[in-house]
């Protein structure tokens, strides 16, 4: 939905990305969005000239209002940064300040102002702040925001804890402003990746800070593993949503001559998956592809024989299920004649009925009380 988010002076339009999703009523920012952008302005922080390092701005709403000022844009989102980029472009403005890092990217070292929207995962929230704290000036200011219900006093304590002395704002419009100093001697450094064994293998699974399932085997992907399809020697296969890559390590165990292409639209669950794939297999590095991508964007039609997914029902805060129709339409698209898309997915999730619209069959490959495995074939 485009909306219009007027602010101070400026008038923008922006939209979430990908833009078209079903559920219309939700906006591309929020008001804790809103409460960092007038801060700035009334406090006079943005009257001169600043280099600005912005975490998580999910669709561009904080730097599409800052675009006089030198910024840098943390994230580890690729549909994020895609965001960004195209409420840029639809409202005439300028790219020409702003470069886009992932969060797996070394910090510009003469920041003055950090304006850090505070993410979902814990995880990816502990491996930030350590990294401010290690990489920035102590002189930086910074200033955090989140909706007011989300700011906890554990999470006052992870700042205090990772960066120093904080303080919080009145809340308005339920958005609430986090202020720390970096002045912690002591502060906590965040060791990321975690590691852990895969149960029945002698795999270890390694997993950067904001990798789904970070901590263990997701029993979703667990019941996964043990419903894939045989798979002949020189396959295309597709793991989609790859995560920390372990469905396609699953593959490539068991068929060492698959070929196997690992998707995901997280910076870190690509980095983790060809790490996964490096330490645990690297006899296989070679028939391994890594990319970040939106579903399968950039995949030729046509193209390949075996789509593997475990489909996210979520964006940021968002429940949705929009990732997963555009996952198997694009899966439709990508298979050759006689390709199969096999998923996995919550039995109340009915993605039987998407699979059935899309591909015209679907057939229930294995089900328990929470999970059904289902496969669609291109014919
Ligand atoms: N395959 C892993 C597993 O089974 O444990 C992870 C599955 S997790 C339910 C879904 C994954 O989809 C996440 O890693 C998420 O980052 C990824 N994802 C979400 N939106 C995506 C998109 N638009 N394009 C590609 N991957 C996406």
């Amino acid at each position: 939905m485009i909306s219009p988010f007027i602010l101070n002076d400026k008038n923008l339009f922006l939209d979430r990305f990908p833009t078209g999703q079903v559920n219309r009523s939700l906006q591309a920012w929020d008001a804790a969005d809103e409460y960092i952008i007038s801060y700035l302005e009334q406090q006079l922080l943005t009257s001169s000239k600043q280099n600005i390092l912005i975490f998580n701005d999910s669709f561009g709403a904080i730097s599409c209002n800052l675009t006089e000022q030198q910024l840098y844009c943390v994230s580890d989102s690729f549909l994020s940064h895609q965001g960004i980029e195209l409420n840029l472009e639809q409202n005439g403005l300028s790219e020409e300040n702003i470069t886009l890092l992932s969060s797996l990217d070394d910090l510009p070292s003469d920041i003055n102002i950090v304006l850090y929207k505070i993410p979902k995962s814990k995880g990816l929230l502990c491996q930030q702040l350590s990294k401010i704290k290690q990489q920035l000036s102590k002189d930086v200011i910074f200033i955090a925001c989140d909706r007011a219900k989300e700011i906890h006093s554990s999470t006052l304590k992870l700042f205090e804890n990772y960066l120093g002395t904080t303080t919080t704002s009145l809340a308005v419009k339920k958005a609430r402003l986090v202020f720390s100093q970096l002045d912690n001697d002591k502060a906590l450094s965040a060791v990321f990746p975690t590691s852990w064994p895969l149960e029945n293998t002698d795999f270890t699974l390694h997993n950067h800070a904001n990798v789904y399932a970070r901590e263990k085997l997701d029993i979703g992907a667990r019941y996964f593993m043990e419903n894939l399809p045989n798979v002949a020697a020189n396959t295309e296969v597709i793991d989609l949503g790859c995560g920390n890559g372990v469905i396609g390590l699953q593959v490539l165990s068991k068929q060492p001559a698959a070929q196997v292409h690992f998707i995901d639209e997280s910076y870190m669950a690509i980095a983790s998956a060809k790490l996964n794939m490096t330490e645990n297999l690297p006899s296989a590095i070679e028939q391994c592809h890594f990319l970040v991508n939106d579903c399968l964007t950039s995949v030729e039609g046509g193209s390949v024989d075996l789509v593997l997914c475990n489909p996210p029902f979520h964006q940021q805060t968002a429940t949705t299920d929009h990732i997963a129709w555009q996952m198997f339409k694009d899966s439709h698209r990508v298979l050759k004649k006689g390709g199969e898309l096999r998923i996995i997915g919550n039995r109340q999730l009915g993605y039987h009925i998407k699979l059935q619209r899309i591909f015209g069959n679907e057939k229930l490959i294995a089900s328990n009380e929470k999970f059904v495995t289902i496969s669609a074939i291109k014919r």
